[in-house]
């Protein structure tokens, strides 16, 4: 099933608030097995309105629309949609009386304008909303699907699994695709690629496999469409077998940093971790992960240079020398933190995240990642980007990937 979402509003345009209705419903969609072909975002006028309408019925089977249906005059979408499909506004009684049970408790609030919610397009079923006075609609026109709903996520996000969702997997039960995602680690996408290039071959219509990569990593999605559904699982079990070897894992709706942090933890052995310029967030990744207990013994946020010689036992004479974003303090820092923490294992950082603090020879987004281990240490340098966030996060991963890299060499 491919579909089309609009998001209706000026202040989307005037960039006051952000669109996240499109990404709600583009997840709950991929989730389903529909394919979203297009977004688009338009403002509270009926000729933009009508256009993304008849653009996205030409590109999809389902057309998802939100905003515009409160009560208030800029709201258009109501009378657009009705004279779109050819039908007229008209009280609707099932509504109406949704309406008085929602006011129940104070009957004076159902107001003029909160009646005017009850006039709906005739053609259209309504989707009753538990959250507002906008109901949801229901259009069909030649086999195809338009379903508007209200701007206000909290409204939306009730709707569309509640109401939108057992009616789309029952007329569209034929359409759906499928999919499943595996992550490698320690490749580079063209060199997995080649890996994979026989299994690529062999795959028939319907059964797609897409690269994803990302700094240390390759997501991997294998999609199937339409009656090549029923051969998903083969072909997954095709793919485990062509990954052979490598460090993958299957990913489920997680985050690839989690599915790594898994793999960590299967090995068995415990782990730490020293953390300067990702100030913790190494120690916040892994201890989001369900079951970090059972191998995460603890780390150390060795921000200031005093920290690093106090608590991990860094040299000062090598802090002097070297400066603190340097390999031998990474080494000492992740040395530090094994024996005070008495961990198999253990990972540390120090770098640049930057805005500031850059040199000529250590540059903003330089960074010293460190693993010790039962038979020595050693460390690595990288040079990341030059937004801080984006450094912590890079720095992050990277250090569970070169963790997870020496853990696997033993
Ligand atoms: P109401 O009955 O409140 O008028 P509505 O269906 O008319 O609802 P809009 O008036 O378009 O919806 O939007 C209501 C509010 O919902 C907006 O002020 C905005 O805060 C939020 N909103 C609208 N569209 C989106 C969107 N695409 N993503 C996130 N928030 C949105
Ligand atoms: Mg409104």
């Amino acid at each position: 099933m491919k579909a089309a979402i609009i998001t209706i509003g000026d202040e989307i345009l005037l960039g006051q608030i952000l669109d996240t209705n499109s990404h709600f419903i583009a997840r709950e969609l991929a989730k389903l097995g529909a394919e979203t072909v297009q977004m688009r975002s338009v403002s509270d006028e009926k000729k933009a309105i009508w256009q993304a309408v008849d653009d996205a019925f030409a590109a999809a089977d389902a057309v998802f629309v939100t905003g515009g249906l409160g009560p208030t005059k800029d709201d258009l979408t109501k009378t657009v949609l009705a004279e779109y499909f050819g039908t007229e506004l008209v009280f609707n009684k099932q509504v109406y009386a949704w309406l008085e049970e929602m006011f129940a408790a104070n009957p004076q609030r159902l107001n003029a304008y909160n009646k005017s919610q009850a006039l709906l397009p005739k053609t259209c079923i309504p989707l009753r909303n538990l959250r507002g006075t906008a109901s949801g609609m229901w259009f069909e026109k030649n086999g195809k699907v338009l379903v508007s709903l209200p701007g206000v996520p909290f409204e939306t996000e009730y709707l569309f699994p509640a109401e939108v969702l057992p009616r789309l997997k029952t007329q569209f039960r034929d359409l759906l695709l499928q999919y499943r995602m595996a992550v490698v680690y320690h490749i580079p996408e063209a060199e997995l690629a080649m890996k994979l290039a026989e299994y690529e071959k062999q795959l028939p219509d319907g059964i797609s496999l897409a690269y994803l990569p990302a700094v240390g990593y390759v997501r991997l999605r294998l999609t199937a469409k339409g009656a090549a559904v029923e051969q998903l699982d083969t072909y997954w079990r095709g793919l485990r077998q062509a990954l052979n070897g490598l460090s993958a894992e299957e990913l489920h709706e997680e985050a690839a940093e989690d599915a790594l942090i898994r793999q960590i933890a299967q090995s068995g052995a415990t782990v730490a971790c020293a953390e300067s310029c990702t100030g913790g967030n190494i120690a916040h990744l892994i201890t989001t992960v369900p079951g970090a207990s059972a191998f995460f013994l603890g780390g150390v946020v060795a921000y200031s240079n005093e920290v690093k010689k106090r608590v991990l036992g860094v040299q000062p004479a090598d802090l002097e020398k070297y400066g603190a974003v340097s390999e031998p303090v990474a080494l000492q820092m992740a040395q530090g933190v094994r024996r005070l923490t008495g961990a198999q294992w253990a990972v540390a950082t120090t770098g640049v995240a930057g805005p500031d603090g850059g040199t000529p020879q250590k540059p903003v987004g330089t960074v010293w990642i460190a693993v010790a281990g039962p038979q020595g240490a050693r460390a690595e340098k990288f040079l990341f980007s030059h937004t801080r966030q984006r450094n912590i996060g890079r720095a992050s991963v990277q250090a569970l990937l070169l963790l997870l890299r020496e853990m696997e060499k033993r």
